[in-house]
């Protein structure tokens, strides 16, 4: 049954350390609004340059990956669709046969292609086609040449986030082990933008953190050696299964909240620092410079949103994380944070940092919480898509979270965008309303 207990709204600013650690979640079982994991195909296909993404899916699969990607018309794309047709549901052809037949063709005429996924769908797994089964025997066939793995990027019950995670974690078993004397290393995971890895990456060493690699890497012939004497640090909030298989590899995660906004970036790279025994001072000197520029540039969004208060449905898994910075460095009240899934000590360092009596809940009804938004009327709401249009309908305004992925936002010099994408919703509207 479904709590149905009066949401308040949190205005008050978080109790140093305490915040809402231990908070109460409002949990409710019903209609999910959630969107399809091929999604994380879009950013991962730019992200490893040497991998080709193969869907086996149907036509509807095939259409949402090339309109969300847009098509490229001169380059040559990473990824596409192996539909399945009438002749394979009924059973008239052998699936099997006809996927080792599609992937030799693409591998003789792509001699680029380091690393395929087969990413199965809604539809490969409704006719249980067991793609890990293809995949390794596909692998057996062209290793060392291509690796081939294969992952669900299948829309049932799923959040379009956990594409990424199950693409990640079906490459942590390939990594090389390191071997047991190896020096101490840094893992980031999580795929950023390259522009946003290198600048970690220099804050880093500049730190003296020399070792320091990225999952995923730019090149599947990159691949980062991992094992005790690995810690990682996690990037994006949404990776739960990569840091469960990475925890089997005897890795060691570094808790830390995730690095949105100034706050969230300097604790990200404390936690680094502490864990590798970096100086107070050298970490200071360091970060202080771009610390304060992110400020600077987080203040000039001020006027706008500060004062104004924000609720969101759950749909990126980045909820929580945003929500801390646009209460703690915004000024922005928090009418409820919904969240598909709250994976408390992969968030601890975050809701610590949040505003005590922030209500929070995790996979909402989609219905009971439309109607808690009609009766709290937030100056904006942060949802996925199929709820934006309906929303706006009804004068309330909205930001698309699925844009706050596609966007670099991580880090000190992407914090002042990250607070424009929130603000420009309401430039919009007054620009409607002249
Ligand atoms: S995987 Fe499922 S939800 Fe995603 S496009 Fe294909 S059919 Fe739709």
């Amino acid at each position: 049954m479904n709590d149905m207990t009066p949401i308040p709204v949190a205005t008050a600013r978080p109790a140093a350390g305490i915040g809402c650690l231990d908070a109460p979640v409002r949990k409710e079982r019903g209609q999910h609004a959630v969107f399809c994991g091929l999604t994380g195909i879009i950013w991962m296909h730019r992200k490893i340059q040497d991998a080709f993404f193969l869907v086996v899916g149907s036509r509807t699969c095939a259409h949402l990956i090339q309109s969300a990607a847009g098509v490229m018309i001169f380059a040559e794309p990473r990824f596409a669709t192996a539909i399945i047709d009438e002749r394979d549901l009924a059973g008239l052809a052998d699936v099997h046969d006809e996927l080792d037949s599609v992937v030799a063709k693409l591998l003789a005429r792509r001699p680029d292609i380091k690393l395929l996924f087969l990413v199965g769908s809604c539809p490969s797994e409704v006719i249980k086609l067991d793609l890990g089964k293809a995949a390794s025997r596909l692998d057996k066939r062209f290793f060392p040449r291509v690796r081939v793995l294969n992952y669900s990027g299948s829309g049932i019950e799923t959040t379009f986030t956990q594409g990424e995670d199950a693409a990640l974690a079906a490459l942590v078993p390939v990594l090389p082990a390191a071997p047991a004397d190896a020096v101490a290393s840094l893992l980031i995971v999580g795929a950023l933008a390259d522009v946003v890895e290198d600048q970690f990456l220099r804050l880093l060493n500049e730190m003296g953190i020399a070792n320091v690699k990225a999952l995923p890497p730019r090149r599947s012939t990159e691949l980062p050696d991992v094992g005790p004497n690995t810690r990682y640090l996690l990037a994006q909030p949404f990776l739960t299964e990569t840091a469960r298989a990475l925890d089997e590899r005897g890795a060691e995660r570094i808790a830390a909240p995730f690095p949105l906004g100034e706050q969230g970036t300097t604790e990200w790279l404390r936690a680094a620092a502490e864990a590798f025994g970096v100086a107070p001072a050298v970490f200071e000197a360091v970060t202080a410079a771009p610390a304060a520029r992110a400020s600077r540039a987080v203040a000039r969004h001020l006027p706008v949103l500060s004062g104004k208060r924000v609720m969101f449905f759950p749909d990126s898994q980045l909820e929580i994380p945003l929500a801390r910075f646009l209460a703690n460095e915004l000024g922005m009240g928090l009418a409820e944070v919904a969240t598909p899934y709250l994976h408390r000590a992969h968030l601890a360092g975050d809701l610590a940092l949040l505003p005590a009596g922030t209500p929070l809940s995790e996979g909402p009804d989609v219905d009971l919480q439309l109607d808690r938004c009609r009766a709290a009327r937030p100056d904006l709401v942060v949802c996925g898509l199929g709820l934006a249009n309906p929303l706006e309908a009804e004068n309330i305004t909205t930001k698309w979270s699925i844009e706050l992925v596609f966007t670099p936002i991580q880090g000190y010099e992407q914090a002042g965008d990250l607070a424009e994408l929130f603000a420009r919703p309401f430039g919009r509207q007054s620009r409607l309303e002249v």
